[in-house]
């Protein structure tokens, strides 16, 4: 009987002390998990305002801008850059027209400039330099009259100049030089061939949109088109995708059109041209002040 009282005793107390016992260690493995958490945090913090990570491997993102060598694209001509000091939305107004002409100088170049002449109308221009030195006459010529003069790659050919940013910018070079030199004036505007986002460049285009304004490029896109460059296109078409393209602009229009040779164009121009006037538009050449278009993926719903 009193073997059995001190077993029961024995039991019991045992029991209390593994009661107060086994919620002790429970904390102190806790508390010891949670100084290791917050330790990974604090380390994860690190990466916070100033360091960023790729996998387990942590950067200091100052320090690869601090340290040669750039990007290999970015060490390619660093003469060839420009000084963008802003845009001024005040500038422009709702109901302002930009034009634009892409893949110019061609023959229609003096058939355009004269209908901007008789029209008094400033326009802007996206040159190749495919034509070379053949079409250094026009090229002047659009600087004569006072119109912009803004690259749009050298040759043209997207599968070569969307390959690799590094085709891109030695392709951009000789458009930079051959205006330059043509012209006596460094453009400081771009238009992308087929657009900022196009079939041709998806894998490349924010490093490439990324590596112009590190320039300090402005690209321009467009919000409308006078669908001038699609087979089958007549004067009348090219009046009516204009003339219905500004109406469904919530702001400035920026019309894509193309010096390329087409004799439409020109006829077509000083009907879009009075058209607009006669409903209170007017026109402007671009320049860096100017918030252009640019194109974004749509959201997805
Ligand atoms: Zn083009």
């Amino acid at each position: 009987m009193k073997k059995s009282v001190r077993f029961w005793r024995r039991a019991i107390i045992a029991s209390v002390l593994a009661l107060i016992a086994l919620p002790s260690c429970g904390m102190v493995v806790l508390s010891l998990q949670n100084a290791r958490l917050k330790q990974e945090i604090d380390n994860k913090m690190v990466d916070g305002d100033d360091m960023f990570s790729v996998g387990t491997t942590s950067y200091d993102a100052a320090s690869i801008v601090r340290q040669k060598p750039l990007l290999s694209y970015q060490l390619l001509y660093p003469e060839m850059v420009s000084s963008f000091s802003g845009f001024n939305d005040d500038l422009v107004s709702p109901k302002t027209i930009f034009l634009t002409f892409d893949d110019g100088p061609s023959n229609s170049t003096q058939p355009i400039l004269d209908v901007l002449r008789k029209n008094e109308v400033k326009a802007t221009f996206f040159v190749n330099g495919k034509l070379g030195v053949f079409a250094s006459a026009w090229l002047k010529e659009i600087a004569a009259d006072g119109h912009s003069i803004g690259m749009h790659s050298y040759t043209h050919k997207y599968p070569l100049i969307y390959e690799s940013v590094e085709n891109f910018i030695e392709d951009l070079h000789k458009n930079f030089l051959y205006v330059k030199n043509t012209t006596g004036v460094s453009p400081s505007l771009l238009r992308f061939p087929g657009g900022s986002i196009n079939t041709y460049n998806l894998k490349i285009y924010p490093l490439l949109c990324a590596e112009m304004l590190r320039r300090g490029f402005i690209y321009c896109d467009w919000n409308v088109s006078a669908g001038d460059a699609i087979k089958g296109a007549t004067a009348e078409s090219m009046v009516e995708n204009v003339l219905n393209g500004v109406k469904l602009c919530w702001g400035p229009a920026f019309v894509l059109m193309h010096d390329n040779g087409s004799v439409d164009l020109p006829r077509a121009l000083p009907q879009i041209i009075e058209r607009l006037k006669s409903e209170g538009y007017t026109f402007a050449a671009l320049d860096t002040t100017v918030r252009p278009p640019m194109f974004v993926y749509p959201e997805e719903e």
